[in-house]
């Protein structure tokens, strides 16, 4: 049986791009990085736990991938370029087929963004990967915060909603979602390239993670703000569209977690500039709705009705939840 060190050695170590600024790589006491003078440093953490944010069973090559994008979608929001990442990793076993095609997964969307794994901790227990990212906002250029949307901006979601959610709630009947929807679950894509050209343009910008109705929330509370978004214009795949179309159900698009699309607001001088960006970096960016000073989120359906809009998911919203909840049910807050 290989020693946790081998296990590190092996399969762990030197994955990703190689890059100049890694000043001591992974197999010290600690990773050193230069970080270019004047840049801000981003940092984020998020942590996928086995039968809370995914199927035990899943696919290691694409849960190494999907571990790393969670965390690059949130530089992607923050319009940081990634740069460096460390992983702490708690395997039940030594299993090496898991672990190499984790790695490979892993190291396969690291090497697409020049991101490098230059550390980590490796322990034994339930299985549980958290990773910590690291990026780089240039000195001359804006983050993009959740605070700052303004009464009139336009609303604007990239890609399309509620993919993850119907890919997920066919797994959970035990239907296969088609090759294209299953990889919006467990393969997303982070929107990197986009984060970096807002900075500029955007006034506010969060990842959906969680559901369109609970992260836009996040960001108009930051912001003191309230907006009205429009059924009719939310971005649809046609598998979510023709679920849609049978159920009347939008909890899909407005509710549903996991999509890792950004949502941003745009001050309506820049708008004239949102098709070209889109064709430049061919993503999807449909507008979906107006900042106003209302301190509610308010929705209107296909005939202009109000409605209520139902919220996304949250850890801990209910007292004596079970871990396998985030599998299993969007709780409605
Ligand atoms: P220490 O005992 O000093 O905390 P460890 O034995 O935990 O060091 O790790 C040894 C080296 O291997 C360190 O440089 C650490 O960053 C690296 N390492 C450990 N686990 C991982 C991992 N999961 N991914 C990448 N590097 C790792
Ligand atoms: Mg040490």
């Amino acid at each position: 049986m290989p020693s946790e060190f081998a296990l590190i050695r092996d399969y762990l170590t030197g994955l990703g791009a190689s890059r100049d600024d890694v000043l001591v790589d992974s197999g010290d006491d600690c990773a050193l990085v230069q970080v270019p003078a004047g840049a801000s440093l981003a940092l984020t953490m998020d942590t996928l736990v086995a039968g809370v944010h995914f199927f035990a069973d899943v696919d290691p090559y694409t849960l190494g991938h999907k571990a790393l994008a969670v965390n690059l979608s949130d530089l992607a929001a923050m319009g940081a370029e990634p740069a460096w990442v460390t992983l702490a990793l708690t395997l039940p076993n030594d299993d090496q087929s898991w672990l190499a095609a984790f790695a490979a997964g892993f190291a396969n969307l690291a090497n697409a963004h020049g991101v490098r794994l230059i550390g980590g901790d490796t322990t034994q227990g339930p299985l549980s990967i958290t990773i910590q990212a690291h990026g780089l906002i240039p000195a001359d250029q804006h983050p993009l915060c959740r605070h700052g949307a303004q009464p009139g901006d336009l609303i604007v979601v990239s890609g399309t909603l509620g993919d993850a959610a119907l890919a997920l709630r066919q797994l959970l009947a035990q239907q296969i979602p088609d090759p294209w929807l299953r990889q919006r679950l467990e393969q997303p894509t982070p929107r990197i390239a986009l984060g970096q050209a807002l900075r500029p343009l955007a006034s506010a910008a969060i990842d959906l993670s969680d559901g369109l109705v609970s992260d836009l929330g996040h960001l108009l509370t930051a912001s003191g703000c309230g907006a009205e978004i429009n059924l009719a214009r939310l971005p649809l795949s046609a598998a979510v569209a023709a679920e849609i179309s049978t159920s009347n159900d939008w909890q899909l698009p407005l509710a549903g977690g996991d999509d890792y699309e950004l949502c941003f607001t745009v001050p309506p001088e820049h708008a004239g500039r949102l098709e070209s960006l889109a064709a430049q970096l061919g993503c999807q960016l449909t507008v979906i709705g107006t900042v106003d000073e209302s301190k509610t989120l308010r929705g209107r359906d296909l005939d202009g009705e109000l409605i209520t809009l139902p919220g996304g998911y949250e850890h801990f919203v209910a007292s004596g939840s079970q871990p396998g909840a985030r599998c299993s049910t969007t709780t409605l807050v």
